[in-house]
Formats: C-alpha cells, structure tokens, sequence
C-alpha cells in the first residue's frame, strides 16, 4: 500500500539549525519496532527542497532508502540508520520529550536519523561524482528483525552495496570521539524460549501429576554454568531473563506447565553455534530426566557486527583528516546490532560515536541524544564518500 502523503507540520527552514529541529521533532514522535510509518515521512517532508534521485518506500516493511547517482560508474556506498524507538516511557523531562507515552528515543536513533539526513541533504545539493550512494532508514532494529526484513526485500538485492558503514552513538566515551575496532564491534545474542509441558493435579495431591518445578530450578541454576564449562574461544554468556510457573494464584492447582526464557551471547559465531547446540542438549535431557514434554523456539536473532580492515581503515583516515579523537576499541561491546546481518553479506563497519562521558547509558529512560554530534556524524560519512566517489 502506497503511504498517503498527508500534511505534516514542516520543520521551519529559517531555523538556526534546521537539523536540531528535525532531531528534536523525531525524538517527540518516536515509534515502536515495525511501526515506523510518519517517521519516514518527516523524514522526506524536510528533504522536500532536495530529493534523492530515487525513494524506495515501505522497504522491508516500514523501511525507506534514498538512492543517490554519481555521473560515472564506481562502487555503491550505504550508510544505515534506524527508525525505531522503545517501550520505554522517558524521563528526561526536557523541552522536547517523548509525546508518546510508554515510548521513547533513548537509544538515540533520533540523532542517528538526523544524521543520515543531513548526509541526504548535502548529497541533495551535490551528488557523488562516482558511484552511489544508498541512504537507509532501517525499521526494526532493536527487535532484531528489521536488517534481516530488508536484505529479504527483492528491491534491495538489486542494490548490491560495496560498503556498508552505520554508527552507533556511545554512551560513557568523549564527545565526539570515533571509536573504531577491526572485527567483531559487538557481539551475537539470541533469546532462548523454553516451554515445560507435565501434568496439572489438585495442589492436595501433587503426586498424582507431575510439576515442571523441579526441572525449572535446576535449568535455572545449570544453565548459565554452560559457559564455563565449555572450551570456548572468546566471550559466552548465558543469563536467565524470565519464568513462569503455573497460573498465578491457583493455590489448588500443582502446575502442569512452566516457561523459561535465556538470553545467549557470544563474540564468536562457532561458540554461538557450540552455546546453542549445548544448550538445547541440557535443556532436553533435564526434561526427559522429569518426563515433560518440551519445546524450544529462539527469538531476537542477532548476528555479530564484524568490521574489515579495510573499511576501518577508511573510517579511520577520515576521522583523522576532521582531526577527531580517535579511539581503538579493545574488546567488543557486549551488546548486539542488527547491523551483522549487512556486515555478514557485505564489507564495511559499524563504528560508534562518543555522546559524551557523563551522559546516560543507552536504553535509560532519560537519555537523550546530544545534538551537537550531529553535524560531526555528517561530517564523517560526507568524508568517507569523498574517499571513495570523488
Ligand atoms: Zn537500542
Ligand atoms: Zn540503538
């Protein structure tokens, strides 16, 4: 369905700073994972004097890429942000807040967003002389399921990207400062469903059924040892996020069913793969040793965001040339990006941005994105497409 061009009130032009207001004006209107539908419209309705050759619309669901040609042929450049915000009610308690209420921008994608554009508008007034560019306004990321919803899109398998580049902005490190890692930047992690299924009796006479009680405590207790006791090569990490028991209040009934949840993470994809084939093994043995019936599904699927040497190269010189602070990264975030879907097909990195060392860590319910990164953010991504299309 084409999405109807209301009128939406306009970011006034004369503004001091036209891309401050933008930012603001997506931070009070944001909208959950895959329901990303006026978010994108503002977004064009402040590109208006300076269209992109090409929008495509409605990619991988709410999603949107604007396409931009240089006169001669050379590589295809993308530069990702995403469009979504969190269940998250803000209590930041500024000017511009969350109008939304139980929604909020505090993983900052507002300024990510802003930043893209103010890419967009630069290249509105001047295209690359090579190549193109691909600006992509990604819906879903913090669920997981967006990148992968975009790379399934039949119109984006024909955009065929050379480089990939997006970045996240960095809580806890100096304003401003580009912080770089050849590699893995942050890490997998997939969420583990477990569902118990014995017998439901009368709580006077739980002999007669049988409770997933004792299964559950022991996979509660076992489970996060996995890692530990495993030969693993890099970082794992196993932690319980959920349970259930029964129904709340039935004091007459011994259970008959049980849920569980399990967050994995790992830096590498084959302890990943190891982290899941050994948990699924412990899950199905303590439930044959109880007699339940099990069931196991995964959500929130994310694969590790890798960088190559060569686009962190590219990354690097450009933030030395605006002589940015430079940092090196010497673990990997312990944090997941849907960004590894992009950098598992193509080359490129996913770099962050310091917002400053006393600023709210991602997620908190009054972080807000500091506007002042944003012309540093363009300025990085305009560098890196002079490197390469000029
Ligand atoms: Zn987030
Ligand atoms: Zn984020």
């Amino acid at each position: 369905m084409k999405r109807p061009r209301i009128a939406m009130p306009t970011v006034n032009p004369s503004a001091k700073d036209p891309l401050r207001a933008l930012r603001r004006k997506l931070h009070r209107r944001p909208e959950l994972s895959g329901q990303e539908i006026k978010t994108p419209e503002f977004i064009l309705e402040y590109l208006q004097a300076c269209p992109p050759d090409e929008i495509l619309e409605e990619l991988g669901g709410t999603g949107m890429a604007l396409l931009y040609e240089g006169e001669e042929e050379g590589p295809t450049l993308m530069f990702r942000c995403e469009l979504d915000a969190l269940p998250i009610q803000e209590t930041s308690g500024s000017m511009h807040a969350s109008l939304v209420k139980g929604v909020s921008h505090v993983c900052g994608h507002d300024g990510h967003m802003a930043i893209i554009t103010g890419l967009a508008e630069k290249l509105g007034e001047e295209r690359p002389a090579r190549g193109r560019v691909v600006l992509l306004y990604q819906p879903a990321e913090e669920t997981g399921e967006g990148a992968l919803q975009v790379l399934k899109d039949p119109r984006f398998a024909q955009i065929k990207p050379d480089y990939v580049f997006a970045l996240h902005n960095l809580p806890g490190y100096p304003l401003g400062a580009v912080v770089v890692r050849e590699g893995v930047f942050s890490i997998a992690s997939r969420g583990m469903i477990v569902e118990l299924e014995g017998l439901t009796a009368h709580a006077a006479q739980p002999e007669t059924g049988n409770s997933p009680a004792p299964a559950l405590s022991e996979l509660l207790m076992e489970m996060p040892q996995l890692p530990e006791q495993l030969s693993f090569n890099d970082f794992c990490l196993l932690t319980p996020i959920y349970v259930r028991l029964g129904e709340k209040g039935a004091f007459g009934t011994a259970p008959g069913v049980a849920q569980l949840m399990f967050t994995l993470r790992a830096t590498r994809r084959e302890d990943m793969q190891q982290l899941v084939e050994k948990a699924v093994e412990k899950v199905k043995k303590t439930a044959q040793k109880h007699d339940l019936n099990v069931n196991i599904s995964w959500s929130d699927v994310f694969e590790s965001t890798e960088s190559d040497a060569e686009s962190v190269t590219l990354v690097t010189e450009a933030a030395q040339q605006l002589e940015m602070p430079l940092q090196q990264l010497e673990t990997p975030f312990r944090w997941s990006e849907d960004f590894g879907q992009f950098t598992l097909k193509h080359k490129g990195a996913l770099f962050g941005l310091g917002s400053g060392e006393k600023q709210y860590p991602l997620h908190h319910s009054s972080f807000d994105f500091p506007d002042p990164l944003l012309p540093q953010g363009v300025n990085l991504f305009y560098q890196i497409i002079q490197r390469l299309l000029s």
